[in-house]
């Protein structure tokens, strides 16, 4: 069964949003405070599947609270409500390593929408069984890249892009065609350890695609997948 941990100081809220998710068949967790809601992520077998963090809390926020699991390199997705309506505090939230952010007085369907988005990405992280073998030699639009070397070439140019960047391309490539979520990238990529924030993943993105897009704006191989990841098309798509 899948666990989730809702952070929420306000009772009835807390009461009824566990009261609907467990009706949804999840097992639901609540903590009044983020020092409860941290201490819970110290104990090995109770390590939530995913967290319904509340923006304004007592003591920490949900800001701290978020930035203090991502800095234990704790992956989990975690979804943040608040009343909060600005674009900065949206902002912020992404910043310190929210999935999701949703506005309070939000509707139960679309909490539980989010909910099973970002469970089922959970899910789809673990390696796939349709991956593709790529050769030193990889081959796409107008890019001509050496994994051995790390030389690569796009038309004319020949560019040097960093480790990660070539490790990025390269699970793209291993992935061609298919949706990869920022989590599963952050996974196969960077790797658990020094993983500060999804946000990490779309900067890499933005180089990628100055790098190998003839109109970075308007891609056509590092493809955006509303609310699920990225997509890498090499030929090239609309
Ligand atoms: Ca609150």
């Amino acid at each position: 069964m899948q666990h989730i941990l809702v952070v929420e100081d306000e009772q009835h809220l807390a009461f009824g949003i566990k009261y609907n998710l467990e009706a949804e068949g999840y097992e639901v967790t609540t903590a009044g405070d983020g020092s409860a809601a941290l201490k819970l992520f110290e104990e090995p077998a109770g390590t939530p599947d995913l967290v319904i963090l509340d923006l304004m809390l007592p003591g920490m926020s949900g800001y701290a609270v978020c930035e203090a699991l991502r800095e234990k390199g704790i992956d989990v997705p975690v979804l943040m409500l608040s009343a909060r309506t600005l674009v900065e505090d949206r902002i912020r939230g992404y910043d310190v390593g929210a999935d999701q952010y949703l506005q309070k007085p939000f509707e139960l369907e679309e909490l539980l929408s989010m909910t099973r988005n970002l469970l089922g990405r959970r899910a789809k992280s673990s390696p796939r069984p349709d991956r593709k073998e790529v050769g030193a030699v990889y081959e796409f639009g107008r890019a001509r890249i050496n994994f051995d070397t790390f030389a690569v070439v796009v038309g004319e140019e020949q560019l040097r892009l960093t480790h990660t960047e070539m490790k990025l391309l390269r699970y793209f490539a291993e992935n061609e065609g298919s949706v990869v979520t920022r989590a599963e990238l952050l996974e196969h990529v960077w790797g658990m350890s020094h993983v500060p924030t999804t946000r990490t993943v779309d900067n890499f993105i933005v180089n990628l695609r100055k790098y190998f897009e003839e109109d970075p704006a308007h891609p056509k191989h590092f493809l955006s997948v509303r609310g699920a990841g990225y997509r890498f098309v090499a030929r090239g798509e609309a």
